[in-house]
């Protein structure tokens, strides 16, 4: 098995080399991921200058995105197509509206897009020196993945892991999207000279979800698996839609 590894907080994170040591134990690894933070930057391609992808002693760095690492593996840099795509292991959580924004959670959807089965991994604690530890769970977790048969079409499987030690998990549940939203973290303020500036960022984040939620999995101290299709239409309102009368 040939396993593609990036992330989107860049080459040197904790989480890469857990998420890279736990995929070793399963088959053949290539780490091709950003050359530096990359978070939230969701499923940009980088279309306006060249990427260059410059080969470590055992990992290949691109000054690009998630996306554009996925593209780049893919279509040029590895010699064979990898069976399957991790990305992670995020440093924070990518739960509920999160994805739409989330690096991690796109070089997933990347390897879903070209076909091949893809898995998004975040850690929903604050400290990534304490992902280490989650290797053995990885290992255990994402091998039961790679050994079913008939990995589903167009979905990526999102994984969080809880803010607890590995040896406290309860167990591992599959969940809905739940959904967040984020207070006070929008800055408005002036720089040393006078002029206004913006920053988005910090604040306090609300969420709400169903009990199936994969909020209330983190809370409840489990593994969150939500298996994300890549279609987004909303089927049960076309009929309605259709009916708005539209047409000029
Ligand atoms: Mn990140």
């Amino acid at each position: 098995m040939d396993i593609l590894v990036t992330n989107d907080d860049g080459y040197l994170a904790a989480g890469i080399r857990t998420l890279t040591r736990a995929a070793s134990s399963l088959g053949e690894v290539h780490v091709v991921a950003p050359d530096r933070e990359q978070s939230a930057t969701s499923h940009s391609l980088t279309l306006h200058h060249p990427l260059r992808a410059r080969q470590l002693s055992d990992v290949t760095v691109v000054d690009g995105t998630p996306t554009d690492c996925v593209i780049l593996a893919v279509g040029e840099l590895l010699d064979r197509r990898p069976d399957f795509v991790f990305s992670g292991v995020n440093h924070g959580a990518n739960l509920g509206d999160d994805v739409l924004y989330s690096g991690t959670v796109a070089g997933a959807m990347e390897g879903t897009l070209l076909g091949i089965p893809a898995v998004a991994v975040s850690y929903t604690g604050r400290d990534p020196d304490e992902i280490e530890a989650w290797e053995p769970l990885l290992v255990d977790l994402l091998g039961r993945i790679m050994r079913r048969e008939g990995f589903p079409d167009e979905t990526l499987l999102n994984i969080n892991l809880p803010p607890i030690p590995p040896g406290e998990v309860k167990g591992v549940k599959v969940t809905t999207l739940g959904r967040r939203a984020y207070e006070g973290s929008l800055t408005r303020a002036e720089d040393p000279n006078g002029r206004e500036y913006f920053w988005i960022g910090g604040g306090e984040s609300r969420w709400w979800g169903g009990p199936e939620s994969d909020f209330h999995a983190i809370r409840d101290g489990y593994v969150s698996v939500t298996p994300l299709h890549l279609d987004l239409t909303n089927h049960q309102l076309l009929q309605d839609i259709r009916s708005w009368d539209l047409s000029p």
